[in-house]
């Protein structure tokens, strides 16, 4: 197992200065989806540098000149339900990538994931698979999404997050030593509740508008 996490945290300013009017509590639902997604793309383009490409012939108005496409056919995984408010931002990374939700929600009794919804056909389809789940806070439910898609046959997995807890960073990369993680703010600790701390409160409620008044 190696030392360090292959943990990747992004410093660029425009990151940083989405991610504190993403955690303000008075950013109201609207505002916070489009952070969601303008967050999602800025990490996505960090997590998708190094996709495969191949070589292409294009014809510009004046002459032949090479050019490149895509050669990994990229699954994004969204975890239901915080999860989907990121699959905009990497489509318009990678419009051609397939979407493969799944169900996973947390016992918040025993803290585990339990899976409910997961439409996986027998055999993977996919070169690359990126697990999308802004909070990165037990690491249950990316540890157990990992193990579906491995089961799958995913060969090579990233995971990203928005914000993600040292104890969920240390479970992820304990158990799948082999998956980088890519977030843009690695925050201090967890509560005695699962959340995470500063962490901008429940990403689910917040980007759907189903919080307590
Ligand atoms: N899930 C969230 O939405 N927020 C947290 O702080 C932890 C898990």
């Amino acid at each position: 197992m190696p030392d360090q996490p292959d943990l990747h945290v992004s410093t660029h300013p425009a990151v940083l200065h989405k991610l504190a009017l993403l955690r303000d509590e008075s950013t109201d639902p609207k505002k916070f989806r489009e952070l969601v997604r303008e967050i999602s793309w800025l990490v996505g383009y960090e997590a998708l540098a190094d996709a495969k490409l191949e070589d292409i012939e294009v014809r510009t108005p004046l002459e032949m000149t090479e050019g490149h496409q895509l050669a990994d056919r990229i699954g994004l995984v969204p975890i239901l339900r915080a999860g989907l408010g990121m699959v905009d931002a990497f489509h318009e990374l990678f419009p051609t990538a397939q979407v493969w939700h799944l169900g996973l929600f947390r016992d918040e009794r025993t803290l585990r994931p339990v899976e409910y919804y997961n439409k996986l056909p027998d055999r993977t389809t996919v070169d690359l698979s990126l697990i999308l789940d802004p909070m990165l806070a037990t690491g249950g439910s990316a540890t157990a999404a990992i193990e579906v898609l491995k089961d799958w046959g995913a060969s090579r997995i990233k995971l990203v997050n928005l914000i993600a807890a040292p104890e969920g960073v240390k479970a992820v990369s304990d158990a799948h030593p082999d998956v980088p993680i890519y977030t843009a703010s690695l925050d201090r600790s967890l509560n005695d509740v699962g959340y995470i701390q500063p962490g901008l409160g429940d990403a689910g409620d917040r980007q759907f508008g189903t919080g307590s008044p």
